[in-house]
C-alpha cells in the first residue's frame, strides 16, 4: 500500500525528445489509475520513471512522502508488469513467478506460500509445471501478473498488459484485473491506450497527449465534461462527432449555424456562449451519438431541433445500431433506435438534443 507523488516530472531522451513534460499527480493509496492516451505520448516513460527504470530529468518522485529520485528500482517495492509478459522460457510457471523472491534470497518456505496464494488467486494451481509454450495467451498474461503478485509490492505498474490479447479474453481479463485490485487492496497504475479499459477498469483517469496531461478525472466526469476535442474525440466509442457552426442571435436566442440550417441553443448555453464571445464566431459543436437520434419522442416534441442528411451506411451491433449520416457535407454518427429502417441513400431526420451539446475552440 502506498501514495504516490508526481512533482513536475519531465523526461527527456538523449537526442532531445521530450517524452514527459512537467506531469504533476497525487495518486491515493490503493487508488485504479489509468493513464491513457495515444501511442507515444509518453505513457511508459512515466511508468517507467516510477519504476525506477528510467532517469528522472528533471522533478520529483515521492512513494509515501519519501523522495525517491535516486532510489534504486529494487529498493522501491514496487511492480511492473509488461505488454509482451518477459516470462523465462526455460522456467516452469511456479518458477517464474518465484524467480524474483529467489533473487531476494526470501526462506524457500515463504516463497511456496506467496505462489500457492497467488496461484491460487489467478487459477494457475493446475499448470504450476507447465513451461510458459504450453500456455494460453492469457494463462501466460496471469502468470506475468502472479511474479508481481508474489513479491507482494506497494504499487502495481501495468503497461498496456492486455494488448497482446483477442477482444474476448481482453474483456475477461479487464474484469479479472479489477478484481484483483479489490482483493489486495494495492495501489494500481495502469497504462493503456485502449478508450474501453481506460472507461471500464479505473477509478481516475489521466489523459495524456504529446507528454502533457490533458485531463484528470473520474470516467464518467471525462465522459461528461471534456475539457478539450482531444478529451473528447479519444473517450468513447464511437468518439464524438463534431461539427463547425457559425454562433448567431436571433430574436434574442442564440442558434448554431451549419450552412443554412438553425438549431436552437437552451438559453442557458447560449447565454454562456455569448458571454464568452463566441457571438458571429467559428465554434466547434461537439455531440455523442446517443445525444443524437432518428426517431421518436425527441423529434415529434423538438421539431426545431432536427436537422436533414442523407444515410449513408448503417452499423449493427448487437445491441445497438448507428447509423452514418451525411448532415451539409459532414458525416455524423447517430445512435438509433433497432427498430428504425432507413436505407442507404436516403434522406433523414437527425435529433439535436442540444442541452447535452458541447462547444469547443477550433484549436483546442
Ligand atoms: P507511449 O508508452 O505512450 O507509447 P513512450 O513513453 O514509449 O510512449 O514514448 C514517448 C516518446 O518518447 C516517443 O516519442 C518515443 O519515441 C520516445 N522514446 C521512448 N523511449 C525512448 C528512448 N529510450 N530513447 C529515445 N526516445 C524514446
Ligand atoms: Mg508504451
Amino acid at each position: 500500500m502506498a501514495s504516490l507523488y508526481l512533482k513536475n516530472l519531465s523526461k527527456t531522451y538523449p537526442g532531445r525528445v521530450t517524452a514527459v513534460r512537467d506531469f504533476s499527480l497525487e495518486i491515493k493509496d490503493q487508488e485504479f489509475l489509468i493513464l491513457v492516451g495515444p501511442s507515444g505520448c509518453g505513457k511508459t516513460t512515466v511508468l517507467r520513471m516510477i519504476a525506477g527504470l528510467e532517469e528522472i530529468s528533471s522533478g520529483e518522485l515521492y512513494i509515501d512522502d519519501r523522495l525517491v529520485n535516486d532510489v534504486a528500482a529494487k529498493d522501491r517495492d514496487i511492480a511492473m508488469v509488461f505488454q509482451n509478459y518477459a516470462l523465462y522460457s526455460h522456467l516452469s510457471v511456479y518458477d517464474n513467478m518465484a524467480f524474483g523472491l529467489k533473487l531476494r534470497k526470501i526462506p524457500k518456505a515463504e516463497i511456496r506460500k506467496n505462489v500457492q496464494e497467488a496461484a491460487r488467486i489467478l487459477a494457475l494451481e493446475d499448470l504450476l509445471k507447465r513451461k510458459p509454450k504450453e500456455l494460453s495467451g492469457g494463462q501466460r498474461q496471469r502468470v506475468a501478473l502472479g511474479r508481481a503478485i508474489v513479491r507482494k509490492p506497494k504499487v502495481f505498474l501495468m503497461d498496456e498488459p492486455l494488448s497482446n490479447l483477442d477482444a474476448r479474453l481482453r474483456a475477461q481479463m479487464r474484469i479479472e484485473i479489477a478484481k484483483l485490485h479489490k482483493n489486495l487492496q494495492t495501489t494500481f497504475i495502469y497504462v493503456t491506450h485502449d478508450q474501453t479499459e481506460a472507461m471500464t477498469m479505473g477509478t481516475r483517469i489521466v489523459v495524456m497527449k504529446d507528454g502533457l496531461i490533458q485531463q484528470i478525472d473520474s470516467p464518467q466526469s471525462i465522459y461528461d465534461h471534456p475539457v478539450n476535442m482531444f478529451v473528447a474525440g479519444f473517450l468513447g466509442n464511437p468518439g464524438m462527432n463534431f461539427l463547425e457552426v457559425l454562433i448567431i442571435e436571433q430574436n434574442g436566442c442564440i442558434f448554431t449555424k451549419l450552412a443554412d440550417a438553425l438549431l436552437p441553443v437552451p438559453t442557458a448555453g447560449g447565454q454562456k456562449l455569448k458571454e464568452q464571445g463566441y457571438l458571429d464566431q467559428e465554434v466547434v459543436l461537439g455531440i455523442r451519438a446517443e445525444h443524437l437520434c432518428g426517431s421518436g419522442d425527441f423529434l415529434d416534441r423538438h421539431p426545431e431541433c432536427a436537422l436533414r442528411g442523407r444515410l449513408e451506411f448503417t452499423e449493427l451491433r448487437g445491441a445497438e445500431t448507428y447509423h452514418y449520416v451525411s448532415i451539409a457535407g459532414r458525416e455524423v454518427v447517430v445512435r438509433v433506435s433497432p427498430e428504425l429502417r432507413a436505407k442507404t441513400g436516403q434522406e433523414v431526420r437527425v435529433g439535436f438534443n442540444m442541452s447535452k451539446a458541447h462547444f469547443f475552440d477550433q484549436e483546442s
